[in-house]
């Protein structure tokens, strides 16, 4: 069956920002063979493409250009490989939680502190997602890919992936590659991880070290913390969490004497959050955007907020924090077009 694209596609539900923005064509994948068709097409019409899972880590402008491809390539298998270890491939365009509620239905482990990121799997490796003590380059095998240029699909083993703290090869060749399928390796015997500050508060007040009960947290505290994008536009934390030298966090400690950091590598991960929120963004509105009341971290959409409203605040803050504590913040999402 050929492709169905169609035009002047309303985006504002497939972004959660829920900004209003209109994609010139738009067209869904389901198969290799729908990208093989959309390729075939864009050798015959040239033009820019956008791959797009659920639009929880994209700033979309008013008008995208070229064609919008959703991946919605479907799938979830499970292989046992002997002891308690368990090979899951995941389609692409799965939806990330349910996925993980599901693997936990069937006693399989490893995914639960990434509960409740919105998304698809096929954007979880893009930025190498992570939450509450884990990330997901820890339980990905291979990453099946469909390579633009050699016009075929094959794996990436997880060395090839170039994972680093929310990056890898995907986001920094956005042209290359789409993710077909991811390949996790999981476990049927519970490893919990509990490294992380608010799951240890939780178990000191009587939290079960269960996957379950890991994942069960995790949704009650991101819930919490952060905004529901259904009822308030956002995607999630806004910047990365800058990483220093040992010297310039030196530098900065003996300025601010309170400041949040955790060891990374040979130097320091700065809470972005709390440099923000040190200089009182917090609360902060302008036009139809903001800086969430209680997450210094989230910007969000008010309603009326679009792509300009929000690069402008991003910028507002940037330069104040590059100012205040000579620190240059970078943006997490991506800005399309
Ligand atoms: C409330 C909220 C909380 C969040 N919390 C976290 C968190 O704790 N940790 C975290 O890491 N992130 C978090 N995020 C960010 C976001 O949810 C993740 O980055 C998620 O993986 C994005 O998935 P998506 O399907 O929505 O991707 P999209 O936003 O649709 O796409 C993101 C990028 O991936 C590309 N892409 C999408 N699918 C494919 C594919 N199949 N092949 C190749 N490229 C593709 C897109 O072109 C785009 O560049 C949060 C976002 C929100 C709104």
């Amino acid at each position: 069956m050929s492709l169905v694209f169609q035009r002047n596609v309303p985006l504002k539900a497939l972004n959660t920002f829920g900004f209003d923005s209109i994609a010139e064509r738009f067209v869904r994948l389901e198969s290799v063979d729908d990208i093989h068709a959309l390729h075939a097409s864009l050798d015959e019409n040239p033009s820019p493409l956008l791959l797009i899972g659920g639009g929880s880590n994209l700033v979309l402008g008013r008008q995208v250009p070229g064609v919008v491809a959703q991946v919605a390539i479907a799938g979830i298998e499970c292989e046992e490989l002997g002891g308690d270890r368990v090979r899951v491939t995941l389609g692409a365009g799965e939806e990330w939680h349910s996925s993980i509620e599901s693997l936990l239905r069937q006693g399989i482990y490893g995914l639960e502190n990434m509960a409740l990121i919105p998304g698809c799997v096929g954007a979880a490796p893009v930025q190498n997602i992570g939450a509450y003590g884990v990330e997901v380059k820890d339980r990905i095998e291979a990453v099946e890919v469909y390579d633009w240029q050699q016009r075929r699909c094959f794996w990436l083993k997880n060395a090839d992936c170039e994972f680093a703290y929310r990056d890898s090869v995907f986001k920094r060749h956005y042209d290359r590659y789409l993710i077909t399928r991811v390949r996790f390796l999981l476990s049927r015997v519970a490893e919990c991880v509990v490294t992380y500050k608010p799951l240890r508060d939780a178990i000191e007040t009587g939290l079960e070290v269960s996957p379950q009960a890991i994942f069960d947290a995790v949704c009650r505290i991101r819930r919490e913390k952060l905004p529901d994008p259904v009822v308030l536009g956002n995607a999630g934390s806004f910047f990365k969490n800058p990483v220093v030298s040992m010297s310039q966090y030196e530098t900065l400690k003996a300025k601010c004497p309170n400041i949040v950091a955790y060891a990374e590598g040979d130097g320091f991960k700065l809470a972005a959050g709390w440099m923000i929120d040190q200089r009182g963004w917090k609360g902060f509105r302008q036009e139809g955007v903001g800086v969430h009341e209680h997450q210094a971290l989230v910007l969000v959409n008010y309603g009326k907020g679009d792509r300009r409203q929000i690069e402008a605040l991003a910028g507002m803050i940037s330069e104040d924090i590059q100012v205040h504590f000579g620190v240059q913040l970078e943006i997490e999402p991506r800005f399309y077009p």
